[in-house]
C-alpha cells in the first residue's frame, strides 16, 4: 500500500469512478466524534482493487494523534449521552443500523468486491450477515442481566453486568463487514463506546458502517473509525492507556503484540487468530451431503477464512472416492474478477499472493498435486489470482498440514480409525473449528468432546457463519468468544453488590 498526499495519478478514471459511484461518504476521512476528518498528518494511503491491481481511491493514514483524539471522543460518549442511554434505546439504534445496512446491502457488497476482491455473491452475503449481527445484538441489548446470589441471612446479593468503557477493536481484511458486525454490534449493545482500526487493505466498508451509525442516530463518539497502518494506528490503539478492552482478529504474530500491549495496561483482550481446521469424513457418512461442503468450506473467500476447513481427513474406505470427487470439483473452480462473482476472487494483496504462492511451491516440491482450478483467461495479469490447489496423501506433520496458508489450498490425508483421526485433528498448534461427518451417534458425541477446538460441526460445516453461535479458539487460535450471546459477556464485566439489611 503506497503512501501519498493526493489521489495517485495512476488512478484510472474507470475503476476510480466505480468505487466513487457506490460510496456516499468520503473514504479518505476518519470518523472521530461524529465528524469526518482528515488524518492529523494529512497523509493518505491508496486503495487497490485486488482484481486489477489498480488504485481506486484513498483512505486516511491515521496515526497516534488521531487514535488519541478518537479515544477521547469515545470516552466523552461513554461518560455522556451514549453512556446514559437505556439498553432498550441502544437496541433500537442498533436495529435502525441493521435496517439501513439492508437498504444499502448491494452498495456495501460492491464496496467490498472492489476493495477486498470478494466475489459479489459472497460480499452480498457479508452485507446481510452484518445486518443480522446488528439485528441480533439489537434484540439482545436489554436481555443481558445479572444474577441474585443466595447468601447469608440478612443480606441480598446481586451482580450487575457493566460495560468496560472504551473498547479498541482491530479488524483484519478477510471479513471486514462480518467482523465489524460481530464486534461493534456486541460492544455497543453492552453499552461500550468503540474505536475501530480496520485493516489497511479493507477499510472502506467499516467507514460505511460509521456513516450508517450516524444516520441511525448513534450519539457522536460512540463509534469512531481510525484507518491507517497496523504499525502506526493499530499499534497506537493497542497501547493506548485510555482503552478498557481490546478485541483483535488477525495473525498470531500481531496477536502476541496486542496481548503484550494489553498486559501493559492490564486490560482484558479477546484474540481470534485463525486456524488449521480439520474436516473429518468417516466411512459411514452421507457422502453426497458432505461432498460440496468439503471443498466449499475452504474455497469460500478464496481460502482467506480463519475457520476454513483446510485439512480434509478421510477414512481409508472412502478415501479414493472422496479424492476422485474432490478432483472433479477442483477442476471446475474458476478464479476471476470479484465483480463477476466467479467461484474465487483474487487474494487481497500482492503480499498475500506471495505468501500463498510460496506455500504452493513448497507443496509441489514434495507432495502430490491432486488437482488445480483455473484462472479466467481474461483476468488481469495484475490481479492477485491464485489457482485452487489440492494436495493429496499429505503427511500430518508436513508444513502444509500444520501452518495456516490463508489461500485456496487444501490438504487431503487418509486415516484408519477414530483414534488416528483424533490424533491428526488435534495435532496442530491451532484449535478453532472442526467438522465431523459420521452417522454414528456415539462417535459424534465422543469427538465433540475430544476435539481440541472452540466449535464442532457435526454433519455440517459453517466456515465464517453462525451469527448466533459462540465462536473462538484454543491454543494459537486465540482466546475469548465472539458471536452469539456469549460475546456480550466478553464485552461486559461483573460487579457484585452485597447489601446487608438485617
Ligand atoms: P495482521 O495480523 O498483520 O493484521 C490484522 C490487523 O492488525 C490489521 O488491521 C492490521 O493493520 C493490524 N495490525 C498489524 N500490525 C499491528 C500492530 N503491530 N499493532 C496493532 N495492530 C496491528 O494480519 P495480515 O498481515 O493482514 O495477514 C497475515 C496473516 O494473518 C494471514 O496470512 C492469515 O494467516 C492471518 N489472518 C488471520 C485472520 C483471521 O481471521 N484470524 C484474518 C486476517 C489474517
Amino acid at each position: 500500500m503506497a503512501s501519498s498526499n493526493t489521489l495517485a495519478a495512476e488512478t484510472t478514471a474507470h475503476t476510480h469512478s466505480s468505487l466513487q459511484s457506490v460510496v456516499w461518504f468520503d473514504p479518505s476521512k476518519l470518523m472521530i466524534g461524529g465528524q469526518w476528518r482528515d488524518a492529523a498528518s494529512g497523509e493518505t494511503l491508496s486503495i487497490e482493487d485486488p482484481s486489477t491491481g489498480l488504485t481506486i481511491g484513498a483512505i486516511a493514514r491515521g496515526g497516534a494523534a488521531d487514535v488519541d483524539t478518537a479515544v477521547t471522543a469515545a470516552r466523552g460518549a461513554f461518560d455522556g449521552d451514549w453512556g446514559r442511554m437505556t439498553a432498550t434505546e441502544r437496541g433500537r439504534i442498533l436495529m435502525r443500523m441493521s435496517e439501513l445496512v439492508l437498504q444499502r446491502a448491494e452498495a456495501l457488497a460492491m464496496i467490498e468486491a472492489l476493495d477486498v476482491g470478494k466475489p459479489l455473491h459472497q460480499s452480498l452475503n457479508d452485507s446481510k450477515a452484518l445486518a443480522r449481527y446488528l439485528e441480533f445484538y439489537a434484540g439482545a441489548a436489554d436481555k443481558l442481566m445479572g444474577q441474585t446470589i443466595p447468601y447469608q441471612d440478612g443480606f441480598t446479593v446481586y451482580t450487575l453486568r457493566e460495560p468496560h468503557g472504551v473498547c479498541g477493536i482491530i479488524i483484519p481484511w478477510n471479513y471486514p463487514m462480518q467482523i465489524v458486525g460481530r464486534a461493534v454490534g456486541a460492544a455497543l449493545a453492552a453499552g461500550n463506546s468503540c474505536v475501530v482500526k480496520p485493516a489497511e487493505d479493507a477499510s472502506v466498508s467499516t467507514l460505511a458502517v460509521a456513516a450508517i451509525a450516524l444516520e441511525a442516530g448513534l450519539p457522536a463518539g460512540a463509534l469512531n473509525v481510525v484507518t491507517g497502518l497496523g504499525a502506526e494506528a493499530g499499534s497506537a490503539l493497542s497501547e493506548h492507556a485510555g482503552i478498557d478492552h481490546m478485541s483483535f482478529t488477525g495473525s498470531v504474530g500481531t496477536g502476541r503484540h496486542i496481548q503484550a500491549a494489553a498486559a501493559g495496561n492490564v486490560i482484558p483482550v479477546t484474540l481470534e487468530l485463525g486456524g488449521k481446521s480439520p474436516h473429518i469424513v468417516f466411512d459411514d457418512c452421507d457422502l453426497d451431503q458432505a461432498m460440496p461442503t468439503l471443498v466449499g468450506a475452504c474455497m469460500q473467500n478464496a481460502g482467506q477464512t480463519c475457520s476454513a476447513a483446510s485439512r480434509v481427513l478421510v477414512q481409508r474406505g472412502l478415501y479414493d472416492e472422496v479424492k476422485r470427487r474432490m478432483i472433479d470439483i477442483y477442476r471446475g473452480l474458476v478464479a476471476g474478477p470479484a465483480v463477476d462473482a466467479c467461484d474465487l476472487g483474487p487474494l487481497v494483496s500482492a503480499k498475500q499472493k506471495t505468501i500463498v504462492s510460496r506455500y504452493i511451491e513448497l507443496g509441489k516440491a514434495d507432495l502430490n498435486v491432486a488437482a488445480e482450478g483455473t484462472i479466467r483467461e481474461d483476468a488481469s495479469a495484475d490481479g492477485h489470482f491464485v489457482r485452487a490447489t489440492l494436495f493429496s496423501e499429505v503427511p500430518p506433520d508436513h508444513r502444509l498440514a500444520q501452518e495456516e496458508i490463508f489461500g485456496p489450498v487444501q490438504v487431503l490425508m487418509p486415516f484408519e480409525d477414530e483414534a488416528e483421526a483424533l490424533r491428526i485433528a488435534n495435532g496442530t498448534p491451532y484449535g478453532l473449528v472442526a467438522g465431523v461427518w459420521t452417522r454414528d451417534g456415539g462417535r459424534q458425541m465422543r469427538l465433540a468432546r475430544r476435539l481440541n477446538v472452540g466449535q464442532v460441526f457435526l454433519n455440517n460445516y459453517g466456515a465464517g457463519g453462525g451469527i448466533e453461535l459462540p465462536f473462538g479458539g484454543v491454543g494459537q487460535s486465540g482466546h475469548g468468544r465472539e458471536k452469539g450471546f456469549e460475546a456480550l459477556y466478553g464485552f461486559t464485566r461483573v460487579k457484585t453488590v452485597t447489601a446487608r439489611h438485617g
